[in-house]
């Protein structure tokens, strides 16, 4: 099992660094992966280069979707598998890495479907000419992505990325490969042609830097932090890449007082601590109508602390450990920070367990915007309470950080919370829910969040660039010179 990598083809060992991985449930030692080198990485895009301009695949389309199909099927059949391998890796509950895998297989799915319905564009010109807009790959595509949804986000890229023609190089955070290396044998099984899709392992000074600088990758699509965004929309300047970027967040969910009281704690617990709130559309800013912030969060207090939070294994795990001892420790940084502001805690914060990362979910109040723990996204199961009374007020505290990638409405009041949706600058908002990502719609965020969108037609779109073909059957006269 010391082959890892998966270039041309082929499952290689990689001949870089050895980093041993560690389970957050346990602190214990998992397994050693051997990351790729430089060279190896070079290796990688040259496989899907010599793969994107030598063989038909971005001509078969039906070949790509039969493919994605076939893998949508692997991914079924050795669901268990994969969900173990997450939920040992990330430490999030074995019912939610079920649900990864899952929701991985639809998404191969509907790209094999909507790739199906995909045809050029025919304008007849004013001058009796004949125009052809097809959409056609970019080439090389570097897929980046980050820890806390290994195989899900990967998938959300990799499906609309070859379901367009591309062929890919593929790098998942160094702290979660193992889905990826279970996907990448998955794809040999499958027998997708050599070359279309490359795994390689390794951290993004490495691996990562190496992609984004190569001339040969056309397409840039990147999942994770917003410095680490800025930096790679930078070095993709230089060659004038396509880049998608995906990036964090500070999510409000707005509360308002028409709403039910007990459904709308559960709806903010789930929004703050889904998957220990590592999530980039968290809703790590609950904003609640004054008249009943009392009600509201004693509510919420209250149910927080009963979250079943332990083995990642057992069915009756309701959120995990954090993802590693560095995370943990940031967290419990913003902690003390949100006590030095004058933040009030009102619970959690606190290791528990014998062993593994985990940490009791954070609830702040008593802040202010101009606070750290209110602008700045922790990534955790740590969520801050704002108050306000008018619906303007409202709209100003949710619009009021950098950040523009979710937000949430909870109100009885559907006219009203539609019109508060549409003041605010986030590219996903939920109404009367949250979470959910609906494969056929798009995800991505405004401002500091990113540019660009995944799923749905916009994901497809953002996997190929338009080439228009303008035709005359014959060649006419044009007498514009004088000759
Ligand atoms: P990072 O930004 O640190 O890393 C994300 C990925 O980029 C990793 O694979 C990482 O490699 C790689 N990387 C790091 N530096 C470079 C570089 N210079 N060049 C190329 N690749 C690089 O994020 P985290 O892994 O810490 O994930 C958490 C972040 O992801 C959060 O801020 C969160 O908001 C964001 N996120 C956004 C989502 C969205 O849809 N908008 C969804 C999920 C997360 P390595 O870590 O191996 O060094």
């Amino acid at each position: 099992m010391d082959k890892q990598l998966f270039i041309n083809g082929k499952m290689i060992k990689g001949e870089g660094n050895a980093r041993i991985l560690i389970n957050p449930a346990t602190g214990q030692e998992l397994v050693t992966i051997y990351e790729a080198t430089v060279e190896q990485v070079e290796m990688a895009i040259q496989a899907a280069k010599t793969a994107f301009s030598e063989t038909d695949w971005k001509q078969d389309k039906e070949e790509r979707a039969a493919l994605l199909m076939k893998l949508a099927g692997k991914l079924e059949e050795n669901l268990e598998e994969l969900a173990k391998l997450e939920t040992e890796n990330t430490g999030k509950p074995i019912r939610e890495s079920r649900l990864d895998i899952e929701d991985s297989a639809g998404c191969l799915k509907y790209y094999a479907d909507l790739l199906r319905d995909q045809f050029s564009e025919m304008m007849e010109q004013w001058d009796g000419s004949a125009s052809i807009v097809k959409n056609v790959p970019f080439g090389v595509t570097g897929l980046i992505v980050p820890w806390n949804f290994p195989l899900l986000l990967g998938i959300w890229k990799i499906a609309p990325a070859l379901a367009a023609g591309n062929t890919v190089v593929f790098k998942p955070s160094e702290l979660t490969p193992l889905s990826s290396i279970k996907l990448a044998e998955l794809m040999g099984e499958c027998g997708f042609p050599e070359g279309v899709f490359n795994l390689v392992l390794g951290d993004g000074k490495t691996a990562g830097e190496t992609i984004t600088a190569s001339e040969d990758v056309q397409k840039i699509s990147f999942t994770g932090g917003t410095d680490t965004g800025r930096l790679i929309n930078e070095q993709c300047a230089r060659s004038f890449k396509n880049v998608s970027l995906e990036l964090g967040g500070k999510s409000p969910l707005i509360i308002f007082d028409d709403t039910d009281i007990d459904k709308a704690v559960e709806w903010a617990i789930f929004g703050a601590f889904f998957n220990q709130g590592e999530v980039c559309v968290a809703s790590s800013r609950i904003l609640v109508q004054e008249d009943i912030y009392s009600d509201f969060t004693e509510k919420l207090t209250e149910k927080t602390k009963k979250i079943k939070l332990g083995d990642p294994f057992s069915e009756e795990t309701e959120m995990g450990p954090v993802i590693s001892m560095d995370h943990l420790r940031k967290i419990e940084s913003y902690v003390e920070k949100g006590k030095a502001e004058g933040a009030k805690l009102l619970t959690g914060g606190e290791r528990t367990g014998k062993q593994g990362y985990y940490l009791t979910p954070v609830i702040f109040t008593d802040v202010t915007p101009d606070m750290e723990i209110v602008q700045e996204e922790i990534f955790g199961p740590f969520c801050v309470i704002q108050t306000f009374s008018s619906e303007e007020e409202a709209v100003e505290i949710a619009n009021g950080t950098k950040y523009g990638l979710a937000a949430g409405i909870l109100s009885k009041d559907v006219e009203r919370a539609e019109r508060v949706a549409d003041q605010i600058d986030s590219g996903i908002i939920w109404i009367n829910s949250y979470h959910t990502p609906f494969v056929n719609a798009p995800w991505g965020g405004f401002k500091q969040s990113g540019t660009g969108r995944e799923l749905g037609p916009h994901g497809l779109a953002a996997y190929s660039q338009p080439k228009h073909l303008n035709t005359n059957a014959v060649m006419g006269e044009l007498g514009w010179y004088k000759f």
